[in-house]
C-alpha cells in the first residue's frame, strides 16, 4: 500500500492545497494531511479551525486522514507506515526550498519526496497571501474550499 504524508502549515487550507491532495489520490493509496505544529510560529487560525477546515472537506474520502503532529514529518512518516512525502510546487522559490527538505529527509530515513506542480491558476495562491487579504477585509474567497469560505 502506497501511503504518503502532505505536510503543511494549512493556515489555512487553500484551493491549489485541495487540488495537489486530489490529483495524488492517483498516485497514492492514502493521503494523511499532516498540520505541522511549531511552538514558534504565530498562526491565524488555531489548530483545531485548521484541523476541522481539512477534516469537513475531506470527511466523505475514505483515502485522505487527518493528522497534527510536532517533531520531524520523517519521524511521522515512520509512525504512519507512510513511505513519500508529497508536496507542491508553485514557482522556482518552492523548487529550492524543496530540494533542500527533500534531500535531508531522504539522508534522514529514506524517505522519497514527490512533488505535484501546481495549476497555473492556483499558482499565486498561497495561505500567507489569503491571511493578508482576510485580515484586511478583502475577498479571499476565491482562493479557499466552501469550508474555510463559511
Ligand atoms: P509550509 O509552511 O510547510 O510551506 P504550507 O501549508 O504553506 O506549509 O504548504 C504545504 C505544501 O503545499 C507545500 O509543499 C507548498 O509548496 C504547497 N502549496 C502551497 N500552496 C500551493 C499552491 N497554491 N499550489 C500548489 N502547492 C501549494
Amino acid at each position: 500500500m502506497k501511503k504518503a504524508v502532505f505536510p503543511g502549515s494549512f493556515d489555512p487550507i487553500t484551493l491549489g492545497h485541495v487540488d495537489i491532495i486530489y490529483r495524488s489520490l492517483e498516485l497514492f493509496d492514502e493521503v494523511i494531511i499532516a498540520i505541522g505544529v511549531n511552538a514558534d510560529k504565530k498562526y491565524l487560525f488555531n489548530l483545531s479551525q485548521r484541523e476541522a477546515f481539512i477534516a469537513t472537506l475531506f470527511a466523505q474520502e475514505s483515502r485522505i486522514k487527518v493528522v497534527c503532529y510536532e517533531g520531524l514529518t520523517v519521524d511521522l512518516c515512520k509512525k504512519e507506515g507512510a513511505q513519500y512525502i508529497l508536496r507542491g510546487l508553485r514557482n522556482t522559490t518552492d523548487f529550492e526550498f524543496e530540494k533542500a527538505i527533500a534531500q535531508a529527509n531522504t539522508k534522514l530515513q529514506g524517505i522519497e519526496t514527490i512533488l505535484l506542480y501546481s495549476k497555473p491558476e492556483h499558482a499565486f495562491i498561497s495561505s500567507s497571501i489569503v491571511r493578508d487579504v482576510l485580515r484586511n477585509q478583502g475577498d479571499y474567497s476565491f482562493m479557499v474550499p466552501d469550508t474555510v469560505r463559511e
